[in-house]
């Protein structure tokens, strides 16, 4: 049986880029950069005044010049009509250029205004330099300067840097076709009877949501039940996709046909069993058509586990994604150890200083899956039970 870390790898070696497309900018939130990204001018584009006062030269101050004309009230996104000479200042707004003939701002607190005029204190502040309060032009970046150089999502910060150099479409990484099939004789969607011995559908909208977390929508889903002839049958289109994740069957009770009928439909097996839990009957391989196949065991908590840490890193590696290395933090109660295996357990990092707790859960079939947690912590293989503040580390799920 492989360890964790040898099927991750394995699965991160497949990945595979799904092309790319140019998408409005208005709709690439979540979405992966697939182009370098570089400055179109200067940033601040000109010389910006960083606060309300009044721009003149630093030179007239320093000659002891104490009381200014106000030639001009300049507002952002104005430019003026004239030019300074000595002895007189603009009025300025904060996010307004500073002409250039003006190079320092006197905040308008240190300052007396009067009728068309104003008086600075008598003695020269050390302070005053020039540029003082004006962000120079360039001082972000320069123009044609690589801003963005790898893939990386568009989180807020990036749709901001985007919108401000001036993107209205960008080119993202293109999206694989993803199918889902969950299996089992027993399985009931929401809203139907149950009778005493039936469980509720809950890996449907549970890796619905985890897919759309990461801005991927299901192109198919189906259900079925233990039979093997109807699971080739139903296996047979949904292996078309790019990604096929099929839940329940795959462990070794006498129901479990999943790993026979996708060998027998031609997938190639690239491991079954994963030593950890929860999450060891895990089956993957690669489909005829190149499709990334994940069989995963039915227990909700082992789906969310499995697609935290192998279908999430191995979507982010198709799209060139940076590898998001584990963290570690202390343990704030201790943990005992139950198998010889690699345990994932749900936590939350919360505090300062921060440190991980254990999010209620007694088995894999629990169906609260460690809610709230956001992150899981691995508990690891050869060792023994943890002690309060001991340094765990953990994969994060945001
Ligand atoms: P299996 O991997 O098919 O042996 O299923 C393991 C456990 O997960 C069993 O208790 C199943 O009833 C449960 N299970 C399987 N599929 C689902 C599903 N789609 N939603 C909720 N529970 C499931
Ligand atoms: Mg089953």
């Amino acid at each position: 049986m492989i360890s964790f870390q040898e099927a991750r790898e394995i699965v991160l070696s497949q990945a595979r880029s799904f092309g790319t497309e140019e998408i409005l900018l208005d709709g690439a939130f979540g979405r992966v950069l697939a182009e370098p990204i570089r400055a179109d001018r200067d940033y601040p584009p000109f010389p910006r005044a960083t606060m309300d006062g009044y721009a003149l030269r630093y030179e007239d101050l320093h000659r002891g010049i104490r009381g200014f004309r106000i030639a001009e009230v300049l507002f952002a996104g104005s430019q003026p009509v004239g030019r300074i000479g000595s002895g007189e200042c603009y009025k300025i707004m904060t996010g307004a250029a500073v002409p250039d003939d003006a190079d320092i701002v006197i905040r308008r607190e240190d300052v007396e205004e009067g009728k068309g005029r104003m008086e600075v204190g008598a003695k020269e502040p050390k302070a005053w330099r020039t540029y003082l309060n004006i962000a120079r032009q360039g001082e972000d970046l320069r123009a044609g300067e690589l801003v963005i150089e790898k893939p990386c999502r568009c989180e807020p910060a990036v749709m901001g840097l985007l919108a401000s150099l001036g993107y209205d479409t960008v080119k993202v990484a293109g999206m694989p076709q993803v199918a889902l099939l969950t299996t089992g004789n027993e399985i009931v969607e929401p809203g139907k009877p149950v009778n005493p011995v039936q469980i509720r559908n809950s890996n449907h909208l549970m890796l619905e949501g985890a897919l759309r977390r990461e801005r991927t929508r299901l192109k198919k889903y189906g259900h079925e039940g233990d039979d093997p002839q109807r699971l080739n049958h139903l296996l047979q289109q949904f292996l078309l996709s790019d990604i096929l994740i099929v839940t329940g069957g795959v462990s070794a009770g006498d129901a479990d046909y999943v790993p026979r009928v996708l060998e027998e439909l031609g997938v190639r097996r690239l491991f079954h069993k994963i030593a950890m839990r929860p999450g060891k009957p895990t089956w993957c391989g690669v489909s005829p058509e190149g499709g990334m196949v994940f069989a995963l065991p039915g227990n909700p908590f082992s789906c969310l586990v499995n697609f935290a840490l192998l279908i999430a890193p191995y979507l982010h590696a198709c799209w060139g994604l940076e590898r998001s290395s584990p963290m570690s933090l202390p343990l704030n109660e201790g943990r005992r150890k139950r198998t010889q295996l690699d345990e994932f357990f749900p936590v939350r990092m919360e505090g300062a200083p921060a440190t991980l707790t254990q999010m209620r859960l007694n088995s894999s079939g629990d169906i609260r899956l460690g809610m709230q947690a956001n992150a899981l912590a691995l508990h690891p293989s050869g060792s023994g039970d943890l002690g309060v503040g001991a340094e765990v580390t953990f994969y994060s799920f945001v």
